[in-house]
C-alpha cells in the first residue's frame, strides 16, 4: 500500500464537525488530491441500547458524564478490524503529553492516525489502558470536546505531508523545527506607518540575512520561551537536536 494516502480515522459523537476547517486551503486541496484521507466514525453507532446511550455517571460521584468503555472499545475495534493498516490510537486530552512538532513530524512520517474524540468529563480510564492509547494535549486549557483538538493535530500533520506546502524549505525554517521560534517576517511596503523594514533584509547579502535571522530566532526564543531555549541549548551541548 505504498501509495495509500495518509489516513485520519476520527471517532466522534459529532462527525459533521469534519473536515470543518480542514476542508479548505492547503489541507482541503491536499485531501482533494488524495494526499490524505479522512474517515469519520460515529461513536453513537456502537451504543448497545435503544436510546443510543454512550455515557454514564462517574463512579464515586462528581459532576458530568463519562464515555462508556464498552461503547468506545466497540467503535475502536470495529475501526481497526476494517482498516488495512494498523494506525496509532490517539486520545486528545488535557491530561496527555504536550503535542510537539517532533511528534507531529513522526505522525506525518507514518501511515495515519486514529483520533478518539472525548466529550463530557472524558472517557473511562480502562479503555485507554486496554487499547494502549496515546494521550496528547494541545495545551494547558480545557476544550469542550476532542474534535477541535483533533483538528489542530491533523492540521499540523497534514501540512507536513509531501506535496502539501510546496516548500520543504519553508517547513524546515519554521518555529520549533530547530528547537527555536521563527525569526520575524516582513513584506511590502518597505515603509508602513513610519516603520521601516530592517535594512539587512533589503541588502541582498544572503549570508548577512541568514545570520540576522538566526540571531533574531535565538533572541525571541530566549525572551519568549526560556523553556525552549534551555532545551535547545542543552540538546546542542549534548550533541542532539530537535
Ligand atoms: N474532565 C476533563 C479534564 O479535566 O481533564 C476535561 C474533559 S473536556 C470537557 C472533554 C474532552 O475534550 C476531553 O475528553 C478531550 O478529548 C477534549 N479536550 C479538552 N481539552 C483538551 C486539550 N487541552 N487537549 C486535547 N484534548 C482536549
Amino acid at each position: 500500500m505504498a501509495d495509500a494516502p495518509w489516513t485520519a480515522r476520527v471517532l466522534t459523537l459529532y462527525p459533521e464537525m469534519f473536515p470543518g476547517p480542514l476542508g479548505h486551503s492547503l489541507a482541503g486541496a491536499a485531501r482533494a488530491r488524495a494526499i490524505w484521507a479522512l474517515e469519520t466514525v460515529d461513536i453513537r453507532g456502537f451504543a448497545r441500547d435503544k436510546h443510543a446511550t454512550v455515557d454514564d455517571a462517574p463512579f464515586g460521584g462528581g459532576p458530568g458524564m463519562v464515555l462508556r468503555p464498552d461503547v468506545l472499545a466497540a467503535a475502536i475495534d470495529d475501526a481497526e478490524a476494517r482498516a488495512e493498516r494498523r494506525l496509532p490510537l490517539i486520545y486528545p486530552t488535557p491530561r496527555g503529553a504536550s503535542l510537539t512538532q517532533r511528534r507531529v513530524r513522526e505522525l506525518a512520517a507514518g501511515d495515519g492516525a486514529v483520533l478518539i474524540c472525548g466529550r463530557f468529563e472524558g472517557v473511562d480510564e480502562r479503555v485507554l489502558e486496554a487499547r494502549d492509547i496515546e494521550e496528547l494535549s494541545v495545551g494547558d486549557y480545557v476544550l469542550s470536546g476532542g474534535e477541535t483538538a483533533a483538528l489542530v493535530l491533523l492540521d499540523a500533520v497534514v501540512r507536513l505531508l509531501p506535496g502539501v506546502t510546496g516548500s520543504a524549505e519553508s517547513a524546515a525554517e519554521e518555529s520549533f523545527e530547530a528547537g527555536l521560534l521563527e525569526y520575524p517576517q516582513y513584506t511590502r511596503p518597505r515603509m508602513w506607518e513610519d516603520r521601516q523594514v530592517p535594512d539587512v533584509l533589503l541588502s541582498g547579502d544572503h549570508e548577512q540575512i541568514r545570520r540576522w535571522r538566526r540571531a533574531e530566532s535565538e533572541r525571541s526564543t530566549r525572551e519568549r520561551r526560556p523553556d525552549l531555549w534551555r532545551a535547545a541549548t542543552g540538546s546542542r551541548e549534548n550533541g542532539t537536536n530537535g
